[in-house]
């Protein structure tokens, strides 16, 4: 158990309660005042200012202080209450840890904010020894508290930091799928010497290389362990490796047995296949993952969106401009699947993916979320523009004869969800509400584009 669970569970003892309700007593009616001045001392730090000068953010930010230092010396009664508490300073890190902010300038806050609130204790009517006491706690929560917060901020920090190594080691990744297609042929080299050498020479068994000693045993083995750990391909690999060994083992065994030989051939030919199969869908996916890029649209992957994300909510903290996200999806796609096959669903998803391209600003990034789902992140855009290019979308989607196989054509229509960013440093919230607005476009009968605003103004 992580030591603040156990200080957190020591904190929230029922002889604590009274305590406890006499802190919040105490502090809860300045808890604005107490976020107003970390504010205001934050924003007077040139450094810190970067990541808080926006207006709307100075409002909103206030507000969700305010309750976060008034539900921090609340009793929590059950461990269930213990862990929402432990998971809300989490996400907290979390924010902070995804727009980059110093782990010195959450530090720095928690610094404010307890002097605050140890002036206030200070301040209150209560005797030497309750003081004391409620002095210690104070500490307990908030150093525990801190200690919780800085945690996931540090993990999501070396997730970031992991992210942007990886850009710069794409060369390397590259050589490994490079190994991937090399062994492939080393593989199909190895099958063809292992039926020359039996055809040759029968007698011999010394002669027939073991899958041990190959190259593509000694890859799996060493360097495949390395790159591919935990990963479901490995352990197809290794699974095929040991089954080439048992299936040559026999094969030793009879070799001159012309009923057995030639299906025990033929089994480890099959093997060899799937070996190469394998390989070639890793050489695949490293690709596409290091490249960010999908190999079926060429658009963006998943890969870098919080990477790009998370430079335009740092840039749009910095200036005025804001950016908005629509995520575009396919209407009924399913059924262009199932009445005209997959390859002309991968036709349609192709000639989609250029028509985003075309539509959106040179500017825009234009990620395949999966599937048939698509998200563009634009920057500086208003309410106005972002429908605008949403629209263009619907429409020239409509306005397309897309070409299948055979020369046959389709007409497909999509749905649209836009929205633009709050301001908040969490910039999923901004994907959620696009995803929220595209669920209502699909409800609304498909074929048409929802703004988040829209539908929040409905009431909806
Ligand atoms: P809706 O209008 O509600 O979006 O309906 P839909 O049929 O488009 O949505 P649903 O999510 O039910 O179906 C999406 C289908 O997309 C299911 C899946 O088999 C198919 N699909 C996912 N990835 C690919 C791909 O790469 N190629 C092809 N051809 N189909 C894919
Ligand atoms: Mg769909
Ligand atoms: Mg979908």
């Amino acid at each position: 158990m992580p030591i603040y669970e156990k200080i957190l569970k020591n904190i929230n003892q029922p002889e604590n309660i009274p305590l406890l309700e006499t802190i919040f007593t105490i502090v809860s009616p300045h808890s604005q005042e107490i976020a107003k001045n970390f504010y205001r001392e934050m924003l007077s730090n040139p450094q810190a200012a970067h990541f808080l000068n926006h207006d709307e953010v100075k409002n909103r930010l206030t507000a969700s202080m305010t309750n976060w230092i008034n539900s921090v010396f609340l009793y929590r009664s059950t461990d269930q209450a213990i862990e929402e508490y432990r998971d809300y300073q989490f996400k907290i890190g979390r924010v902070h840890g995804k727009i980059g902010l110093p782990v010195s300038f959450v530090n720095y806050g928690m610094y404010l904010i307890k002097q605050d609130v140890l002036r206030f204790l200070v301040a209150s009517k209560l005797n030497r020894e309750a003081l004391s006491a409620a002095l210690i706690l104070v500490n307990q929560i908030l150093d525990c508290t801190l200690q919780i917060i800085n945690e996931s901020y540090e993990s999501d920090l070396i997730i970031n930091e992991k992210d942007s190594q990886a850009l710069k080691m794409q060369f390397s990744t590259h050589h490994l799928a490079f190994d991937c297609e090399r062994l492939r042929t080393s593989l199909s080299d190895w099958m063809r010497d292992l039926l020359m050498n039996i055809q040759q020479d029968l007698s011999d068994e010394s002669s027939l290389l073991t899958i041990r000693q190959s190259n593509f045993s000694l890859w799996v083995t060493h360097k495949a362990q390395l790159f591919l750990a935990n990963r479901p391909e490995l352990a197809s690999l290794l699974r095929l490796l040991d089954e080439m060994d048992e299936t040559l083992h026999s094969l030793v065994k009879c070799l001159k047995d012309d009923q057995k030989r030639p299906e025990l051939l033929k089994n480890l030919n099959v093997l060899v296949s799937q070996a190469s199969w394998v390989l070639g869908e890793i050489a695949k996916e490293i690709i596409d993952q290091d490249s960010g890029r999908d190999s079926l649209t060429r658009l963006f992957n998943r890969r870098y969106l919080d990477t790009v994300l998370r430079h335009e909510t740092l840039s749009s903290l910095k200036s005025d401009q804001v950016f908005g996200v629509i995520i575009v999806d396919i209407d009924f796609f399913k059924r262009i699947n199932d009445g005209y096959g997959h390859d002309n669903g991968d036709r349609v998803l192709e000639q989609f993916a250029e028509i985003l391209t075309h539509e959106v600003r040179a500017g825009d990034f234009v990620f395949r979320l999966g599937g048939e789902e698509f998200l563009i992140v634009l920057g500086d855009v208003t309410p106005r523009v972002i429908k605008r290019v949403a629209e263009k979308i619907r429409m020239a989607t409509e306005n397309t004869a897309f070409k299948l196989a055979d020369q046959q054509t389709l007409t497909v229509t999509v749905s649209l969800g836009t929205a633009i960013h709050d301001g908040h440093p969490d910039f999923h919230r901004t994907i959620k509400l696009a995803d929220d607005a595209l669920y209502q476009a699909k409800q609304k009968g498909r074929n048409q584009v929802v703004a988040a605003d829209q539908f929040l103004i409905a009431g909806m």
